[in-house]
């Protein structure tokens, strides 16, 4: 097959072949289209969108760029969990434990942070000996021992997605629906899962900010996904202000932790609300109500902290987490910053700001090869709806030096918006589809 005449069809409007996509994801994978031709490509599409066929097509060419976990012989049902990315977003370090300790057998790849939406794999690697790199074969027996197993991008998974993925993230062309669609779901595909629950962010510290825009990816994401034969379940989510109190990584496990072992917010009722949506859509809970019952016992009884207890140590952990959550790293200035004016409350906390603020303390990357530092970060003493009385703490800045403090404070203190008259609190959740 000819790739140019594959470019051409896509920068005239033809529709692809399920062959040409096979032969796509393929190239993609083994190198054999060069990246100069399917940059081209990828210009093309996100010029020229594929249509729904096209897109189910290309996420199961990409799924079967590598190997796919075969997850047979271990109890049913087989889940997993996405979100497409936000400020403080560390959802999986709570959900995936819970619905483990609910009795679902529970598989995931996760990504790495890039720009301001954090990745769960950054944040896991602030737990010492944490392992990210299983293989598929790791996988399948982690998750038939404990119910419970996760692994970053490897070459053996969707590989065609990892070098699309990058592509994309050089040539602009990140943003669009069916290539989204395509990288998350081949990921799921690759993964194993039968049934897979969506959190699609909505709001400026993700990347769909308008209600119209996640609404079109979360319904695109709805269709590909059956048209591929998963049972599929979205929720959109709010992301306008950051998720939780904590935003960086280590102080992100820190709370997750936290709520891991009984902690209440608006974070850990997305997290119940997220387990029942699941313990629902896999047939294991009849409805939401018993989805919500089952998920509040496990985080009540302990359960959920201890499969999250074993799941770090079948990873690779040196030192229990949960008991000692000081092992993880600590950033050498913290400097606490108090309301200084009359009693208000918080009417806007921008989490746009808030997580550049985290990128320019080291906390996320700026390049795709940067280092980050897992210590730095921000704590938030309150979220919108919330009252500040003078003299209260409003935010805590974990930096790695005076000066970076500094300029993370400033940036800070511009995400909030303060009103003298009362302001409701606000559901995270938006919609269920
Ligand atoms: N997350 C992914 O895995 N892929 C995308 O294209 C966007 C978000």
């Amino acid at each position: 097959m000819d790739f140019q005449s594959i470019i051409a069809r896509r920068r005239d409007g033809e529709k692809h072949t399920q062959e040409e996509l096979i032969f796509l994801a393929k190239g993609a994978a083994d190198g054999s289209v060069p990246d100069y031709q399917l940059t081209a490509w990828l210009m093309a599409a996100f010029l020229n969108p594929l249509n729904a066929e096209e897109t189910a097509w290309l996420t199961l060419a990409m799924a079967d760029s590598g190997d796919r976990i075969d997850l047979s012989g271990i109890p049913k049902p087989w889940v997993d969990k996405h979100s497409t990315g936000g400020v403080g977003d560390k959802t999986s370090m709570v959900l995936l434990p819970l619905l483990a300790a609910c009795g679902l057998t529970v598989v995931k790849m996760s990504g790495r942070g890039l720009g301001i939406t954090g990745g769960t794999v950054d944040k896991l690697g602030a737990i010492p000996g944490f392992r990210l790199d299983l293989s598929p074969s790791e996988m399948k027996a982690q998750a038939a021992k404990i119910g419970l197993a996760l692994t970053g991008q490897t070459p053996d998974l969707a590989p065609a997605d990892k070098t699309l993925y990058a592509l994309r993230d050089a040539t602009t062309t990140v943003g669009s629906v069916p290539l989204i669609v395509s990288s998350i779901l081949s990921k799921k595909l690759a993964g194993g899962a039968e049934t897979v629950v969506l959190d699609v962010k909505c709001g400026k510290g993700g990347f769909m900010p308008t209600v119209d825009g996640a609404t079109s990816l979360a319904d695109s994401l709805a269709k590909t996904g059956k048209l591929c034969g998963l049972n599929i379940r979205i929720a959109i989510t709010d992301m306008d202000q950051p998720l939780g109190s904590a935003v960086g990584n280590a102080v992100e496990v820190r709370e997750a932790l936290r709520v891991l072992k009984g902690e209440q917010s608006r974070f850990s009722h997305l997290c119940v609300e997220l387990a029942a949506l699941t313990l629902e859509a896999s047939g294991l809970q009849p409805d939401r109500e018993s989805g919500r019952k089952a998920a509040f016992e496990a985080l009540k009884s302990g359960a959920a902290a201890s499969k999250a207890q074993a799941w770090f140590f079948a990873q690779g952990a040196t030192v229990d987490v949960l008991e000692q959550p000081e092992a993880m790293p600590i950033a050498p200035v913290r400097v606490e910053v108090k309301h200084e004016g009359q009693p208000a409350w918080i009417a806007g906390l921008d989490a746009k700001e808030v997580g550049l603020a985290v990128v320019a303390l080291g906390g996320g990357r700026q390049k795709k090869d940067s280092v980050i530092d897992l210590a730095v970060g921000v704590e938030l003493h309150g979220e919108i709806g919330d009252k500040l009385e003078t003299g209260q703490t409003m935010f805590v800045v974990h930096a790695s030096t005076e000066e970076k403090a500094r300029v993370a404070i400033a940036q800070i203190e511009s995400a909030y918006l303060l009103s003298d008259t009362a302001v409701p609190h606000l559901d995270p959740i938006l919609r269920i589809l």
